[in-house]
């Protein structure tokens, strides 16, 4: 259920991320109140908001206490237990409510959601011990990827079995709790579909985004992404039906594979704003972050254009230095630091939105500027 909130109420995020931080933005811009939950005391959206609660996301006081002193309750990740949060149900409304949540924080159940809407999937089989698994190789062939049904992001809780040595490290993962294992998908291009949705079931959904990962990373988005009108077409109508199908409130995301022939597959639904939607801060008219705030709290939702084409690519922490040598060179970038103290070698510190006249020239000019050069 979403109800009208209007500005100077309270906004509760869980989870003090850039997601959480670029969320608090949009939402100070509308004039609400924020307030944050995360382990970190100087958290990225802590940096931004009017308060925040210093715990771990498992907390049950401090989730409670954050629920008390907010009017609505949004998360930004989807590693937040859903049992915690049906406990502050009854307190606190949470828009994007918990059916969402409860799907895609585990591969089981949103393969079997998928599967019920008879949208396409990998072939796959749930894994629980030793004997699943070598069944499971037998039905499904080399190559394949198992995953934890729990937990798992940027291919962490993912091994690739390539041949029979790849048995043993696959026995680990299965030694922490259930798994699925799924045919290799041989694509040609990743793609991520976001679609915000508000009360009286309005839906908006934005440009095609093509992903571009190294190391399991998200490297770059491209946007529109380079497949087919019908293709995109395709790809939209099947992210507004699981938005439809879930009664999206705010920002979801779905990422995909595309063929060879450009068949769809769905690889994973993430139930918040993601890393491939940031270009829409400057190449749309409205931000996934605005949207999302803007359906969380019940306002209506214009119709999503792009101005221009744009390329958005992740800053890691090797890459900060560079970056910042960056700003005076390049007046037309735009460059977006998440204000995290830490700088770990692959930590996602910032990133940086172009917008282009001819996607050809942009994609030079990145790969002439050194600042990307370390991640091969
Ligand atoms: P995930 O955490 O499920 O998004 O997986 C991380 C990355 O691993 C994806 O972005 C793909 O590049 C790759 N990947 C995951 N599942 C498959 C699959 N079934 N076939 C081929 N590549 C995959």
């Amino acid at each position: 259920m979403t109800k009208l909130l209007l500005p100077n109420k309270t906004i509760g995020i869980i989870g003090g991320g850039q997601l959480g931080q670029m969320m608090a933005l949009s939402a100070k811009e509308m004039g609400f109140k924020v307030g944050v939950l995360d382990p970190n005391e100087d958290s990225p959206a802590s940096q931004v908001a009017d308060w925040s609660i210093t715990a771990s996301y498992d907390d049950q006081k401090s989730i409670k206490l954050l629920a008390e002193q907010s009017d609505i309750v949004t998360y930004e990740f989807e590693n937040v237990d859903a049992s915690s949060l049906e406990k502050i149900q009854h307190k606190v409304l949470i828009p994007q409510g918990l059916d969402i949540l409860k799907i895609s924080q585990n591969r089981q159940f949103e393969k079997e959601f998928l599967n019920r809407l008879k949208l396409p999937i990998a072939r796959y089989r749930i894994i629980e011990t030793e004997d699943d698994l070598k069944k499971g190789i037998d039905e499904l062939g080399y190559p394949c990827v198992l995953k934890t049904c729990l937990g798992g992001y940027d291919g962490k809780g993912q091994v690739v079995l390539r041949t029979s040595e790849n048995i043993s490290e696959s026995l680990l993962l299965i030694n922490k709790g259930n798994c699925v294992l799924e045919s290799w998908v041989s694509f040609e291009k990743e793609i991520s579909v976001i679609v915000s949705g508000t009360q009286d079931n309005q839906y908006q959904v934005f440009p095609i985004s093509e992903n571009i990962h190294r190391h399991n990373i998200l490297y770059q988005s491209i946007v529109p992404g380079r497949v087919s009108k019908g293709c995109q077409n395709k790809a939209q109508k099947m992210a507004l039906s699981i938005a439809k199908q879930l009664k999206i409130r705010g920002t979801v995301t779905i990422e995909m594979f595309v063929t060879f022939d450009e068949s769809l597959i769905i690889n994973e639904i993430a139930p918040r704003p993601h890393n491939s939607g940031h270009y829409s801060i400057e190449a749309c008219n409205i931000s996934q972050f605005d949207a999302h705030i803007r359906g969380i709290c019940g306002w209506p939702l214009p119709n999503i254009y792009l101005h221009q084409e744009a390329v958005m690519i992740n800053l890691l922490g090797e890459e900060v230095t560079d970056a910042q040598v960056a700003i005076l060179e390049q007046p037309n970038w735009f460059f977006h630091f998440y204000g995290k103290k830490e700088i770990k070698k692959d930590r996602k510190m910032g990133h940086i939105t172009i917008l282009s006249n001819s996607l050809k020239g942009t994609l030079k000019e990145i790969s002439e500027s050194k600042i990307w050069n370390q991640r091969g």
